[in-house]
């Protein structure tokens, strides 16, 4: 034990997608000084990503890096097709009268009208580029949400918790920080996932501390300790099984 075994050869860091929200024809929520979210959820995720690959310790791969539409089930298939070992979705949507950051993993009922709402809105963002999701039939979603894997739903529920962590204190919070609801963008039955409303850009005091980039910078380094306090302590569950595995 504590020797690697040299017939295995060393697995690549892990990988974490971040996807910066809406983008080209979809500009996402507009705020009252004309700010588009797309360009912040961009700004976000590049300095999210360099971040992250400062520290070596994951891989880091974007939904976009540019002005460009991405429908929501491509941005899926990008964390699935590359087995990422996180998903983590940027926006500051609109919700009239919310103000500071809020956390959302997937759920079949929605935890409250505001979450509710966010996610009808995100859901709709493939029809604003121009394409239509074919429409699913309630059962259908309901076995969908039944395949995820537990340890998927509660890899969500981890990491939205370590992010919720990591963000107190350090900008201002919508209370009950953490909801639930049904967007399609968090539905990989295979990647745990969580959204980040890093703010709403309804809101003037958000609108303003989004545009800053010492503000989202603050935001990137919160949830890049998130990031890697999730994979730290998923790395020690692995190492415990190859322990296990290696006893014999
Ligand atoms: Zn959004």
């Amino acid at each position: 034990a504590g020797r690697p075994n040299p017939a295995r050869p060393a697995a690549p860091p892990p990988l974490v997608v971040i996807d910066a929200g809406h983008g080209g024809r979809d500009p996402g929520a507009i705020g009252r000084g004309g700010t588009q979210e797309k360009r912040i959820t961009l700004a976000a995720a590049l300095e999210l990503k360099r971040q992250l690959e400062r520290g070596g310790r994951c891989r880091v791969a974007l939904t976009r890096s540019r002005d460009v539409f991405v429908p929501l089930g491509a941005r899926i298939d990008i964390a699935r097709r590359r087995e990422a070992a996180l998903f983590v979705s940027l926006h500051a949507d609109s919700a009239p009268g919310a103000r500071g950051a809020s956390v959302y993993t997937l759920a079949e009922t929605a935890s409250d009208a505001l979450a509710a709402g966010l996610a009808r809105r995100e859901n709709l963002a493939d029809r604003a580029g121009g394409l239509t999701l074919p429409s699913v039939p309630p059962e259908v979603q309901r076995i969908l949400l039944s395949l995820m894997r537990r340890e998927t739903r509660s890899g969500s529920e981890r990491l939205a918790r370590l992010a919720v962590a990591a963000l107190d204190g350090e900008v201002a919070l919508l209370p009950n920080t953490h909801r639930r609801a049904g967007f399609v963008v968090l539905k990989a039955p295979d990647v745990p996932a969580a959204l980040v409303e890093m703010g709403f850009l309804s809101h003037p005091a958000d609108e303003a501390a989004l545009n800053r980039p010492a503000h989202r910078a603050k935001v990137a380094s919160a949830l890049a300790e998130a990031v890697l306090g999730y994979l730290a302590t998923r790395r020690a569950v692995a190492t415990q099984h190859g322990a296990t595995d290696g006893a014999g």
